[in-house]
């Protein structure tokens, strides 16, 4: 078994994510899109909204898991039975910051590997902080998200 861990915030998830998940299917027997917990950090949505939004996207998909993580990203793989983590790159800002966190999980995740993919153009500048940002200013953000996750706003269950 071929598995992947897509680790993320997912504060919510886009049409980014859900893009860059597709697009790996095929390369993976089943890949985990794994919300990380961080006590530390502070989330628009709940912890339970953004687990809804990533079940209701992938509902359609069943290689592709849902689950929540607290531990260290390389110890959560192991517990998984995941060879490889999954990461979308959209710039050389991600670039930059993925490089060396890739190097790392590697050295201390024994072999541990991380696939990029490139973010499709369309949605190349996609991201939860700029849905984060209209949704304060009271925008539509129903392009942003996988359409099932978009009608959940619309019937205003969100
Ligand atoms: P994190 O808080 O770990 O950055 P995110 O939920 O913001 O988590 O993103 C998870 C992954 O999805 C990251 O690898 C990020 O680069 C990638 N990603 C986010 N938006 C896009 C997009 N529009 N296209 C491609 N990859 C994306």
């Amino acid at each position: 078994m071929r598995i992947a861990v897509f680790p993320g915030s997912f504060d919510p998830i886009t049409k980014g994510h859900e893009d860059i998940v597709r697009r790996a299917l095929p390369l993976f027997d089943k890949i985990i899109v794994a919300m990380g917990i961080n006590s530390n950090k502070s989330y628009y949505f709940s912890e339970s909204d953004r687990v809804e939004f990533l079940r209701a996207a992938f509902s359609d998909e069943p290689k592709v898991e849902i689950d929540t993580f607290k531990k260290l990203t390389v110890d959560y793989c192991k517990e998984k039975n995941a060879t490889f983590i999954l990461r979308g790159l959209r710039n050389s800002n991600d670039f930059n910051y993925e490089v060396a966190i890739a190097m790392l999980n590697r050295d201390i995740g024994d072999g541990l590997e991380t696939t990029f993919l490139l973010t499709s153009p369309e949605y190349s500048y996609y991201s939860s902080s700029v849905v984060r940002e209209l949704l304060r200013g009271g925008g539509d953000v129903s392009i942003f998200l996988p359409t099932p996750v978009a009608t959940l706003f619309k019937e205003n269950k969100k």
